[in-house]
């Protein structure tokens, strides 16, 4: 098997992935660069510090008390087949599967998606919006890929918007959850944008960050379109 890299751990959740008792692990690197990355140390592909097979060894003593392990970044997914196989050696432990996913990987997701129970995708803006928030060109078109994809295993998924005003507008996000919907999502979250690393004239305030959670129009919308949506304000 090929070495996977982890740049990080976290050994218990109860929020990471619906309904278990989860550990969470960042994988290194990732293709985007969003303006509000929180992980900035995780986007350079690069060597991880932690030893996979011990990671291995320790999810061993956490069996029978830990349901499920997120794989986490940056984006798994940009390591390739390697992933695959440690989520099989997880798996293989007795543990689901979750997958938080900036979708940019949709082959990769369809080769996985019989080893993972759950995903969390962001879809980060609309399409207009998506190469100046994320770097990348074809980021809007391979998410969407990923989420048809995801949508076809009929499997539990949560879609998240994260609100940064500079990227997404109250209409905005009303089209994304209708867009996600449509395809066949069931759950869905809205997630306040936390102003980390802004700079320049470019600043948000907390008007505009609240604009999206004050409007209960808005929220009445969403809400009617999804079995959940959480509103993590
Ligand atoms: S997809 Fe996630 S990890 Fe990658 S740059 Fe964007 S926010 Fe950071």
């Amino acid at each position: 098997m090929n070495t996977v890299q982890i740049g990080g751990l976290v050994s218990f959740t109860t929020i990471d992935f619906p309904g278990k008792l989860a550990a969470v692990l960042f994988f290194v690197g990732c293709p985007l660069r969003c303006a509000y990355c929180s992980n900035p140390h995780l986007i350079k592909p690069g060597v991880g510090e932690y030893d996979p097979d011990k990671v291995l060894d320790w999810l061993k003593t956490r069996q029978g008390k830990l349901e499920g392990v997120v794989f986490s970044g940056g984006e798994a997914l940009m390591q390739g087949p390697a992933v695959i196989d440690y989520m099989r050696s997880v798996r293989d432990m007795g543990f689901a599967i979750g997958l938080h996913t900036n979708g940019f990987y949709p082959d990769m997701l369809a080769a996985a998606a019989d080893l993972i129970d759950w995903i969390g995708l962001d879809y980060k803006a609309t399409k207009t919006n998506y190469e100046r928030l994320t770097g990348i060109n074809v980021a809007y078109d391979q998410m969407i890929k990923s989420l048809d994809v995801w949508a076809k295993t009929k499997k539990p998924a949560e879609v998240r918007v994260t609100c940064d005003p500079r990227y997404v507008s109250p209409d905005d996000l009303l089209q994304i959850a209708q867009d996600v919907a449509a395809r066949g999502i069931k759950n869905f979250a809205v997630q306040r944008y936390i102003p980390h690393f802004e700079e320049g004239e470019n600043k948000t305030n907390p008007e505009m960050r609240n604009a999206f959670f004050d409007n209960d129009k808005l929220r009445g919308k969403i809400d009617a379109l999804f079995e959940t949506v959480a509103w993590r304000d």
